[in-house]
């Protein structure tokens, strides 16, 4: 074999890739992974999960000790270092992205620095600048990921109005702070804009804030974040902005246009399959611009596979990561593992929003019959300890059965408490065999197994 051929090219170092990458070589295939971005990790990495957690935390530190230290008997002064906080949060990209490094090293995967374009379904070209380099390879695997969706009639200048990268780095707390969208983005961002002291609008296309969440969650949520100062303008169409003179003018059709100091675009994102090269192997795309794949991750051309935020379904890093590795597992052993309905998706602010299977709205759809547990964070020892009581936990398990279909959390460390639902729904579990499990006291964990008895109607503590 020659030093550039290898049995498996992955395109695209995200969580999808990188993952999909160090497993295939685990499985013992020569593996090179091509990133045209300098940093490895992809987009949740560079300027996605990770720089948005980091800010969601120092903010979420900053917010305590202005407002909630002093119901604990803390007097303390506090003024903000947005350079610092900035600063933190760059440096904990940098450890992550260089860890991946490590790990490719670690692992012998071989990685190519260019942008990746397939030539046929043997050989990807790796560019960078004048310089071409043909890699050789049996399996091809695109894991190029998604990049923002573009609202017509509002460009992006590259300061006052953008999307998430540049909201990720603003250099000063914007005093008015657009947002269109009250989507995951729109809230965790506005969240953390907000409690560093920016008046935010959000501006939402639909009706509601988290479309396609439990409505039940969505709407307690909406009370909570108008409670901490999120302005919301629900059924709005934004029809442009434009920046004059320093200051942003949004457009809409619900009233007056909106004067603003910074507009942030989150209205989704699609995937990424610029220059991918695909015409060259009869890979069309779907409607929505997403490569379509079969049960195995195969597109419509032999030996070529994707996965992540380039096909369909829920873009989330843990969806890719599971994809990748069930994908190289499939090739090499003609079996791997992922179920789609234990993926839970989790919403980082204060409190958190946290799901997992189907909604109540998906169920009646449906029309499956179903009972409802649901049990507030308001009568758990720990959350009152903590001074965090907004929220609930809901189970919703099969009428008959019994077998859990869906949860649906709004509380402190929701992200966390999901996962032994996520778990529960992998094994096929019964509301009753969460209720009859033993939650250690007092922990948050106790709502979740509440919930689970109240599908009976026999919660202890309400
Ligand atoms: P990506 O992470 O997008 O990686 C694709 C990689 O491919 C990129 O590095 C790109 O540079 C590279 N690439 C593209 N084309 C080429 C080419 N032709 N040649 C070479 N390289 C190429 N998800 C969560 O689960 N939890 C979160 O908390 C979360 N927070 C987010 C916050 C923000 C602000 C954003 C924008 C997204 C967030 N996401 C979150 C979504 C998450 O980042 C994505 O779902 C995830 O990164 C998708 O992984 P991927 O590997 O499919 O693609
Ligand atoms: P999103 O799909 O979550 O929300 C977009 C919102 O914009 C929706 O509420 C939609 O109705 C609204 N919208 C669309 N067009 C509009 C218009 N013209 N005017 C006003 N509102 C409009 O998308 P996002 O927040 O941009 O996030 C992108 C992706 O990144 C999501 O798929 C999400 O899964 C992922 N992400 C995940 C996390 C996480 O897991 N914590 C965090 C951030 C991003």
């Amino acid at each position: 074999m020659s030093e550039h051929a290898y049995d498996l090219v992955v395109i695209g170092a995200g969580p999808g890739g990188y993952v999909a990458a160090i497993r295939a070589s685990q499985l013992g295939l020569k593996v090179a992974c091509v990133e045209k971005e300098a940093q490895l990790g992809g987009t949740c990495l560079r300027v996605g999960c990770i720089p948005s957690k980091a800010l969601l935390q120092s903010s979420e530190k900053f917010h305590e000790a202005k407002e909630e230290f002093a119901q604990h008997g803390i007097t303390a002064k506090v003024s903000l270092d947005l350079e610092k906080m900035m600063a933190r949060k760059d440096k904990v990209v940098g450890g992550l992205t260089d860890g991946v490094a490590h790990l490719f090293r670690k692992n012998g995967v071989t990685h190519y620095s260019g942008h990746g374009r397939i030539l046929n379904t043997t050989s990807v070209v790796v560019e960078k600048g004048r310089k071409k380099q043909v890699l050789e390879t049996r399996d091809i695997l695109i894991a190029t990921g998604s990049k923002v969706a573009r609202l017509p009639g509002v460009d992006f200048d590259g300061d006052r109005i953008g999307d998430s990268t540049t909201a990720l780095s603003y250099p000063s707390v914007p005093k008015h702070l657009v947002i269109i969208g009250a989507g995951v983005i729109g809230l965790e961002l506005g969240s953390v804009w907000s409690r560093l002291g920016a008046r935010v609008t959000v501006l939402e296309y639909m009706d509601r804030i988290l479309p396609g969440m439990d409505a039940d969650v969505a709407s307690a949520a909406k009370t909570v974040f108008k409670k901490q100062g999120l302005n919301f303008e629900l059924g709005v169409r934004v029809t442009g902005a434009k920046v004059s003179k320093n200051r942003c003018l949004v457009e809409h059709d619900g009233g007056k246009p909106i004067a603003c100091d910074r507009v942030l675009v989150a209205v989704g994102r699609v995937p990424n399959t610029d220059k991918l090269g695909l015409e060259s192997v009869g890979v069309s795309l779907d409607p929505k611009g997403r490569i379509p794949v079969g049960p195995d991750f195969q597109t419509s051309a032999p030996h070529i596979y994707a996965i992540g935020d380039v096909i369909a379904g829920p873009m989330l890093a843990h969806k890719a990561e599971e994809e990748g590795i069930a994908c190289v597992e499939r090739i090499v052993t003609g079996h791997g593992h992922i179920n789609y309905e234990s993926i839970p998706n989790i919403v980082y602010t204060h409190p958190e929003i946290a799901s997992v299977g189907r909604t109540e709205e998906e169920l009646k759809q449906a029309g499956v019959e179903f009972k409802r547990g649901k049990f507030p964070f308001m009568a758990n020892g720990r959350a009152r300890a903590m001074g965090s009581t907004e929220g609930f936990v809901k189970i919703l398990a099969h009428a008959e059965t019994d077998r859990i279909l869906g949860a649906h959390i709004i509380g402190p460390n929701a992200g966390d408490l999901i996962a032994e639902i996520a778990v529960a729904i992998e094994f096929s579990a019964s509301a009753e065999d969460i209720a009859r499990s033993c939650h250690a006291h007092p922990t948050l964990s106790e709502v979740v197994k509440e919930a689970a008895m109240n599908i009976e109607g026999r919660a202890i503590h309400m």
